[in-house]
């Protein structure tokens, strides 16, 4: 699993592609923040959104006892958008394919950093296909490092120091592309 830096910063760099007009001085980048931040912190949240399943555990007194199973398969993200999109259109009549395609990409998203991620706790790996197959899939080039969180103590480890400034390095370049892009094109 990769941890919340990676997966707000891919999910903040798909809303911003999604919902961030074109502007052409930083003020003006400054103003549609401050307009856009619940559709951005709403993004930011979905691309966390599997990650929930850290909760249920705490239930059963170990916060990884479900994790990476139910909400780590790509019917859970299939079907969570489908929801989510469903009451969208039922409460604002506009809920268009594109949201459709937002919420797919935001949850999916989630499931791509995890699966880029090198997995050192059997089983090593995420169960996608689940309910229809139990195989496990990580990818063999994964690149994201792995995260180390067997105790509260070790959440403030030197790993841990490395993969926030790893994921950084490669999720933060993503957020500034998208702002490049969409600057100087503004029409006027
Ligand atoms: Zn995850």
């Amino acid at each position: 699993m990769s941890s919340p830096i990676a997966h707000s910063l891919i999910g903040l760099a798909l809303g911003l592609i999604r919902f961030l007009p074109h502007y052409r001085r930083w003020d003006e980048l400054a103003g549609q923040f401050r307009a856009l931040w619940r559709p951005l912190l709403f993004c930011v949240l979905l691309a966390n959104a599997p990650d929930l399943d850290y909760f249920f555990g705490i239930f059963r007194g170990n916060v990884n006892y479900y994790h990476q199973t139910v909400t780590h398969t790509l019917i859970w993200i299939g079907v969570t958008a489908l929801a989510i999109w469903a009451y969208g259109r039922f409460r604002e009549r506009r809920a268009s394919w594109l949201s459709l395609g937002l919420l797919l990409a935001l949850l999916g998203s989630h499931l791509l950093a995890d699966w880029l991620t090198v997995d050192c706790a059997p089983p090593i790996g995420l169960t996608l296909a689940w309910p229809f197959s139990d195989r496990l899939f990580n990818a063999t080039w994964a690149f994201f490092p792995p995260p180390a969180k067997q105790t509260l103590a070790a959440l403030w480890s030197l790993q841990n120091l490395r993969l926030v400034l790893v994921e950084s390095a490669i999720t933060l370049p993503l957020v500034i592309i998208v702002l490049w892009f969409k600057h100087g094109r503004a029409k006027h």
